[in-house]
């Protein structure tokens, strides 16, 4: 037969331990509802004590000897204590569920009834310490067996009045929470209450302090299910919206695949057209308010088997019955969203969008292409003018971008194997017909064939090897120079392109620097050449970029000066050292523009720039420029781009009979 005592005892003190780990592992618990958090740790640790005390209660009872007697009122005092601090522990938790927030201030709901328990508790603890001295709840014989007192009766009334009273609360806000909670907290009034009402019965087994532990164990499981699952929700959704994002519309779509539903659908990937206007008109707040009621309304369009989520900025994802696009985009292109900005005024705005559409066409495509195929649709009407544009992928598209990617590949390839190659295009003083710098321009040698720059910069500009491009010429230019110099040759200053992509690394200057200096070769050798940039940075960027140059010791040079960029800021701003007249400024022969050439020429030249003009062909383009001050000239006129071994021959000669 087992003994019940001792079953009883392992039980007390295996729960305690439950409770104790419970403990901690909410307080280690990173959580969003830190009030939650705090309550339920808390407890969870009162629970533990409780069980223990009652450990001790049973282990101390009938043993003779001090210790035993120490440990029998100690605990037993805990014991009554507890039973009535649980009342302010319990009502915390409810408060904290249903009004969100432990305060008891004028205003907040049941603030009488409240008030009302914890001086209840509080009266009951006192009520505990006074019978220590009066035995009118229990006493401990000089056998430390333990008896109840005439007062007994009252150590139970006080926490079931007080649990009757956390009822009425929780009947009369049962609306503030969702059932599951609900249940929970009428759990934590149902079995304590029944655990008293049993031990008051039926002695000799600690019935209540099972209920309450039973009780704090449901609400600590509920409150780790419960959060996981709001972790869950907020994974999910894009706080400013309310939507569902990138993630749950993958899930979405995964579980349409799964269903075999897919093909019935499309994504439309749409972008509101000149949002950026509201949020600086209205500011960030009311702009994203404006997102949100414009979310909300289109939302209202869909089927209930539609999804709707929110990218990025003003992107928005729909997937939907293919049936049904046209209507939708329709409805798009122009929504009116009514409002009240941050002074309460009303105000209106009507949005349209542009769109990339996907008809979903082959059922293993994975949901994160379908998102990429609708979103590079987008991209593509993203480049026309008008407001509201719609762009379906097309066989021919998804044919022409798989091939964009593939190249690209071949170009990151190219780099890694060393098939670029500078090529030097001489610069010459036209007065004395002496060879004075040179341009290195990249080439790319694959399988025997030259490409020329216009095939393959500006798709490196797009994915940023461009970058890498650059100082792979750098370093390349710097050997070529060097050895040159090692051959005794007189080499002049040469210019090497710096995409205005590689200004979004503060540290350009230093990383240059640092490639020149290891070469050996003296840095004034080097110029750096760069566009103008106001579309891409502030001119700052670039002015500090100029200015660390020069501080060590490189000069640089502005190039395709009078292409459709350029402004008199940059002149003013910048100090360059030259200027490079486009190739387009010099081809027209319309008076109006040589005069302008000729202004622009004489303005650099007085405040103090060199001058190089470009793309120079004939000897009457070369005559004019003379005429209006510009002397260095690089162009087909005195020689082609050239490769390495050809420029030295030409650095031999450096003299031109022209
Ligand atoms: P750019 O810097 O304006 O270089 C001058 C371009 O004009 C070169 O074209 C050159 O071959 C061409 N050119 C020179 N003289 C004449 C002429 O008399 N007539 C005609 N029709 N063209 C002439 P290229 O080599 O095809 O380079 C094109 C552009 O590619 C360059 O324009 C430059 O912006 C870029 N580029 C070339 N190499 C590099 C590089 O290593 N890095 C970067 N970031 N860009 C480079
Ligand atoms: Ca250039
Ligand atoms: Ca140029």
């Amino acid at each position: 037969m087992v003994d019940i005592l001792s079953t009883q005892v392992a039980l007390l003190l295996f729960e305690s331990i439950f409770c104790f780990l419970s403990a901690i592992l909410c307080a280690m618990k990173s959580s969003r509802d830190k009030k939650a958090k705090i309550v339920v740790t808390i407890l969870s640790i009162m629970a533990g004590v409780l069980l223990l005390s009652e450990f001790f209660f049973y282990v101390c009872q009938g043993r003779s000897g001090q210790a035993a007697s120490f440990g029998l009122h100690l605990s037993n005092l805990i014991l009554f204590i507890l039973c009535d601090l649980f009342l302010i522990g319990i009502l915390t938790d409810f408060r904290v569920v249903l009004f969100g927030g432990f305060s008891i201030k004028k205003g907040q709901p049941c603030r009488k009834r409240s008030i009302f328990i914890i001086l209840l508790s509080i009266s009951g603890m006192i009520m505990v310490i006074i019978s220590q001295f009066t035995g009118l709840y229990y006493t401990i014989d000089e056998t430390n067996t333990y008896h109840r007192g005439d007062l007994f009766p009252l150590s139970v009334a006080i926490p079931i009045f007080g649990m009757m009273l956390l009822l009425s609360i929780l009947l009369q806000y049962r609306k503030n929470t969702t059932r599951g909670r609900f249940l929970v907290l009428l759990s934590f009034i149902v079995l304590p209450v029944a655990g008293f009402v049993v031990q008051y019965f039926l002695y000799g087994f600690a019935y209540m302090d099972i209920g309450i532990a039973l009780a704090v164990n449901i609400i600590f499981i509920e409150n780790i299910v419960y959060q996981n699952r709001q972790i869950r929700i907020a994974e999910r959704t894009d706080i400013r919206t309310g939507l569902a994002n990138e993630h749950s519309c993958i899930e979405w779509i995964r579980a349409r695949k799964a269903k075999k539903e897919i093909l019935d659908y499309a994504a439309i990937y749409f972008d509101i057209s000149r949002f950026s206007s509201i949020n600086r008109k209205y500011g960030a707040n009311t702009g994203n308010r404006v997102l949100a009621i414009f979310a909300e309304s289109f939302a209202k369009e869909l089927a209930p088997d539609e999804f709707l989520g929110h990218q990025r900025g003003d992107q928005f994802i729909a997937i939907v019955h293919k049936k049904n696009v046209d209507s939708l985009l329709s409805k798009l292109t122009d929504l009116r969203v009514e409002f009240t900005d941050d002074t309460g005024k009303e105000c209106d705005v009507h949005l349209s969008v542009k769109a990339g559409v996907y008809e979903i066409e082959n059922a293993e495509v994975s949901s994160e292409d379908v998102i990429n195929y609708a979103a590079t649709a987008l991209d593509h009407a993203s480049h026309t003018a008008s407001d509201h544009s719609v762009v379906y992928m097309t066989k021919e598209l998804m044919d022409t971008i798989e091939e964009k990617i593939r190249f690209e590949k071949k170009i990151r390839k190219a780099l890694e194997k060393g098939e670029f190659h500078p090529y030097y295009q001489p610069k010459v003083n036209s007065r004395t017909g002496k060879l004075c710098g040179a341009e290195a321009l990249a080439r790319w040698m694959h399988k025997g064939e030259l490409i020329r720059p216009g095939e393959f910069i500006h798709v490196m500009e797009r994915n940023e090897s461009i970058c890498d491009l650059d100082m792979y010429m750098l370093r390349t230019i710097c050997r070529d120079i060097s050895k040159w110099m090692e051959e005794g040759l007189d080499v002049p200053p040469i210019s090497i392109n710096f995409s205005r992509r590689n200004l979004a690394d503060p540290d350009l200057a230093e990383k240059i620097d640092k490639v020149v200096t290891e070469s050996g070769i003296p840095k004034k050798l080097i110029e750096i050449e760069i566009t103008e940039t106001v579309d891409e940075f502030p001119l700052s960027v670039m002015k500090t970029f100029v200015d660390e140059l020069h501080k060590r010791g490189y000069s640089s040079s502005i190039d395709d000066f009078g292409s459709a960029n350029s402004s008199m800021a940059v002149l003013r701003e910048i100090s360059f050292d030259t200027v490079k007249i486009d190739k387009g400024f010099i081809d027209h022969d319309q008076d109006k523009d040589l005069t302008i050439l000729d202004h622009i020429i004489k303005l650099a030249l007085s405040i103090g720039l060199k001058i190089v003009a470009e793309g120079v062909e004939q000897e009457t383009q070369v005559k004019k420029l003379q005429s209006f001050g510009a002397e260095v000239i690089q162009g087909y006129y005195y020689d082609r781009p050239m490769p390495e071994e050809k420029m030295r021959e030409r650095l031999q000669d450096p003299q031109y009979k022209k």
